[in-house]
C-alpha cells in the first residue's frame, strides 16, 4: 500500500504557485501534513483525493498513475474536507445512509457497517436527534464517520482539529490511534500539538515548499543543542524578536523567559534546555523560509 506523489505543482488562475515540486511517499501510518494557513495543505489533499488536479507532475498509487485511473483509488479512499456540510435535519443514521449512498454503498451490510462506525466514534447514544443540534467535536466525528464508510485503506482529514475544545481535540488524538493500522492516514493541521502525540512521520509544507518529512524523533535531534532559555527584560521584546527564531515566552517577575533556536548561545547566560517539535518546527521554517 503505497501512495507517492511526485514532483507535484499546482498554479492556481492569477498566478498563485499553491505547491512547487512536492515530493512525498505515504505509507501506511498517521502522517501529520504540517504548516501555516496558506501553506498549500487543503490544495495538496484535495490534488490526492482526486478531486482536483496537479498542473504538472504526478500521484501514483500503487506504482499506477491516479490520473488514468482515479476510480481505483476512490474506491479505496476517504476524505474529510475543512468546509465539510451536513444536512442539520437529518439524524446520525440518516446522513450516514445518505452519504453511503452517494457514495454506491448500500443494502443491509451498510446497516450493520453504520453502526459499527457510530460505536467506533462514540455516537451512537444519539441516533435520533438532528445533527444540526450536534457540538463541533461531534460533528467533526459525523464528518469522519462518512469517510469511513467504505473501510478505507487511505484516509485523508483536513485541518480536523479546527474549531474544537481542548478535550474533543484529545479525544480526536486518540480517535486517530484507534483508526490507524493497515491504513494511511494524513491530516493536515498548523497546531503542533495535534501531530505530537500521533503522527509517525511529520511533513512540513510552507509556501508550497516541503521542508522537512521525517519522524518526529528526527526532527528533534536536527535540533538538539540548539534550543536555549534566556531571561530578558520586557521592554527588549522587539529588538529580540528581529534578532533571534523565538519559540516561546513566558512572563516571570524578572522579565521574560525566552526559548530561542539557534546554533549558538544567543547570550552567555543562556542555558541549553531540551528540544521540543514546537522548536523544531521553528526550525525548519527558518531555514526553509529563509532559502
Ligand atoms: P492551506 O490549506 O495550507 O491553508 P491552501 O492550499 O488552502 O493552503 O492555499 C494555498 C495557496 O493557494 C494560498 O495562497 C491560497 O490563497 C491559494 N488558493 C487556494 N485555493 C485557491 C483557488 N481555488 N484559487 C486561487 N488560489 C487559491
Amino acid at each position: 500500500m503505497l501512495m507517492e506523489i511526485h514532483q507535484v505543482s499546482k498554479q492556481y488562475k492569477g498566478a498563485v504557485q499553491a505547491l512547487q515540486d512536492i515530493n512525498l511517499q505515504l505509507k501506511p501510518g498517521i502522517i501529520g501534513l504540517l504548516g501555516p494557513n496558506g501553506a498549500g495543505k487543503s490544495t495538496l489533499m484535495r490534488i490526492l483525493a482526486t478531486i482536483s488536479q496537479p498542473t504538472s507532475g504526478m500521484i501514483t498509487w500503487n506504482g499506477a498513475d491516479i490520473r488514468k485511473n482515479p476510480d481505483e483509488l476512490r474506491r479505496a479512499l476517504g476524505y474529510l474536507p475543512q468546509d465539510f456540510g451536513v444536512y442539520p435535519h437529518l439524524n446520525s443514521t440518516e446522513f450516514l445512509e445518505y452519504a453511503a449512498a452517494l457514495k454506491g454503498l448500500g443494502g443491509r451490510k451498510m446497516k450493520a457497517r453504520i453502526m459499527e462506525i457510530l460505536e467506533l466514534l462514540n455516537l451512537q447514544h444519539d441516533l435520533k436527534r438532528p445533527i444540526g443540534g450536534y457540538s463541533g467535536g461531534m460533528r467533526q466525528r459525523i464528518g469522519i464517520a462518512q469517510a469511513l464508510l467504505n473501510d478505507p485503506k487511505v484516509l485523508i482529514i483536513d485541518e480536523p482539529t479546527v474549531g474544537l475544545d481542548p478535550e474533543e481535540r484529545m479525544r480526536f488524538r486518540s480517535l486517530l490511534t484507534d483508526l490507524s493500522g493497515e491504513r494511511i492516514i494524513l491530516f493536515s493541521t498548523h497546531i503542533i500539538s495535534d501531530i505530537e502525540a500521533t503522527a509517525n512521520q511529520i511533513a512540513i509544507i510552507s509556501q508550497g515548499r516541503l521542508l522537512a518529512n521525517s519522524d518526529p524523533a528526527l526532527l528533534l535531534r536536527n535540533v538538539k543543542g540548539k534550543v536555549w532559555s534566556v531571561t530578558i527584560p520586557d521592554q527588549d521584546i522587539q529588538e529580540a524578536r528581529t534578532k533571534w527564531a523565538i519559540s516561546g515566552a513566558i512572563r516571570r517577575e524578572d522579565g521574560l523567559q525566552l526559548r530561542i533556536v539557534s546554533n549558538e548561545p544567543p547570550l552567555p547566560q543562556a542555558l541549553a534546555v531540551p528540544p521540543s517539535l514546537e522548536d523544531a518546527y521553528l526550525h525548519v521554517r527558518a531555514l526553509g523560509e529563509g532559502a
